[in-house]
């Protein structure tokens, strides 16, 4: 597979199959159906809240919550009130819960937001936040998936706070295929990419991408 810009930053569906309605990466579905076999044998339904998702959906989401027209959140999941904000500090908000369009991992069609359907409680649903997998209705799923991600060739590229994305516990990297796209992602790439675009904040993210760069899309945990 040739690592277009078009496939690097959610151009494109060419790299993509559909498994039971989800895009995701051709390479992703034999180890995916596996890891989803061994969930079931463990009790757990598993199913994904997203996959792929392309570059103009996260520029629409990146854009609502620019214009202030989508909440962005506090660490706490609390609204901040960004009306007051500077560009670079309404970015920084942004990517501590939202990629920046062409830099989400969402785009390779590698990482998928997983949650155990048949844990959620009638009526309720799933907000995908932190507590619900750490103190919630999602934690022996969490808790299997630390157990037996590795075996199936996936990892959580945000177990941790490295000061970039915050943790997520529902996101899921196939390693070996995400590591490809991540080496062949430069910031030269990227900057042609939102260059080109409709992003807002277009100017003080092209200013700032370098370090967007190195804090928010090459920080991630290693496998
Ligand atoms: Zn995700």
């Amino acid at each position: 597979m040739t690592l277009t810009p078009e496939v690097l930053t959610g151009q494109t569906r060419s790299h993509l199959t559909d498994v039971d309605g989800c895009l995701m990466h051709r390479d992703v579905m034999g180890d995916f159906l596996n890891l989803k076999a061994a969930a079931k044998s463990a009790g757990f339904e598993l199913a994904v809240a997203s996959s792929f998702r392309d570059f103009e959906r996260q520029q629409l989401i990146w854009n609502l919550k620019f214009e202030g027209q989508r909440a962005v959140l506090d660490d706490n999941g609390q609204a901040l009130d960004i009306s007051t904000f500077t560009d670079r500090e309404k970015i920084l908000a942004i990517l501590r819960w939202s990629a920046l369009p062409g830099g989400s991992r969402h785009h390779w069609g590698t990482d998928l937001d997983i949650y155990a359907k048949n844990l959620l409680p009638e009526g309720v649903s799933l907000q995908l936040e932190p507590w619900e997998y750490t103190q919630g209705h999602q934690t022996p799923f969490a808790d299997w998936l630390t157990d037996n991600l590795t075996a199936f060739g996936f990892y959580r590229p945000y177990q941790k706070d490295l000061g970039g994305v915050a943790v997520e516990p529902w996101h899921i990297s196939h390693r070996e295929t995400a590591q490809q796209y991540l080496t062949a992602l430069t910031p030269a790439l990227l900057s042609t990419v939102i260059a080109s675009s409709a992003v807002a904040g277009r100017e003080a993210v092209l200013a700032e991408l370098n370090w967007i760069y190195s804090q928010y899309i090459t920080n991630v945990s290693e496998a």
